[in-house]
């Protein structure tokens, strides 16, 4: 089951794990785009918005991966930063997850063997102004992941976080022709000085190598890694 899967890196994962063998849950609230994939991969789309708690308990309780992918950005300073905003932020990226994972562990435990991947971010290691919402979210989220990491761990469950930097998604692209906009900077100058002034490596990571990622913590020979965080992120976090 991956969450977020008709977009960016959710389909980049729905599409690797697909290919590996996985009967794919696709997981979003828009309609379209889940449906393509779904019908594209030989997968079931379930139309769900996770900022509705209960929303999530009209979906399948019997994943054996659990890929926690769907989120969302909101970028203003705390003073002004709208509190309904970052309820919902918190609501689809926290405790959505939580709420699946209550709701898939059981079956997991029945059969001694699960997978979770939770799809954070270098904001969930490292904080940024103007993110308030999204770098508590996703250091939740790995908090979250570690706990299921220790409770899971004895019924052949895995919990791990991938942690990408800035990857080229529609979620990012907004990101760049926004700050374009407000810098009056072309594009280009967005993302070489601003996006990846931190980062070793100066290039977007793409949704595929994420994926790929969370295909290897799905296969044997990541049985023995649980609850850490895998930081895809061109060297950001060394320093
Ligand atoms: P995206 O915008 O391309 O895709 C996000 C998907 O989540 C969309 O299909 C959207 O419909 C779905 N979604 C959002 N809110 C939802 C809700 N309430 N209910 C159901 N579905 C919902 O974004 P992306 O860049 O692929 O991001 C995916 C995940 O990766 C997010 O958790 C994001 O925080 C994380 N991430 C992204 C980047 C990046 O640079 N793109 C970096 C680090 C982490």
């Amino acid at each position: 089951m991956v969450t977020g899967a008709a977009s960016g890196i959710g389909r980049a994962c729905a599409l690797a794990l697909s290919a590996e063998g996985a009967f794919v849950h696709v997981v979003d609230r828009s309609r379209a785009a889940a449906q393509r994939l779904a019908e594209e991969i030989g997968g079931v789309a379930h139309l769900v918005d996770l900022s509705v708690p209960d929303a999530v308990d009209t979906l399948p309780d019997d994943a054996d991966v659990l890929v926690n992918n769907a989120g969302l950005q909101h970028v203003a300073p705390l003073h002004s930063f709208p509190p309904e905003r970052f309820a919902f932020m918190q609501r689809v990226m926290v405790e959505a997850p939580f709420r699946l994972l209550r709701r898939t562990l059981p079956r997991m435990y029945e059969r001694g063997w699960g997978r979770v991947v939770n799809i954070s971010s270098v904001h969930g290691l490292r904080a940024s102004p103007y993110k308030s919402a999204y770098v508590a979210a996703k250091h939740a989220l790995e908090g979250l992941s570690k706990v299921v990491a220790l409770e899971a761990a004895a019924h052949g469950v895995t919990s791990n976080c991938v942690s990408p930097g800035y990857v080229r998604t529609p979620l990012v692209e907004e990101q760049i022709a926004a700050q374009a906009r407000a810098h009056g900077m072309p594009e280009e100058e967005v993302v070489s000085r601003v996006m990846l002034e931190r980062t070793a490596l100066k290039r977007l990571i793409e949704p595929e190598e994420v994926a790929r990622a969370v295909v290897w913590l799905c296969t044997p020979h990541a049985d023995g890694i649980t609850g850490i965080s895998l930081p895809l992120d061109g060297g950001w976090t060394i320093r």
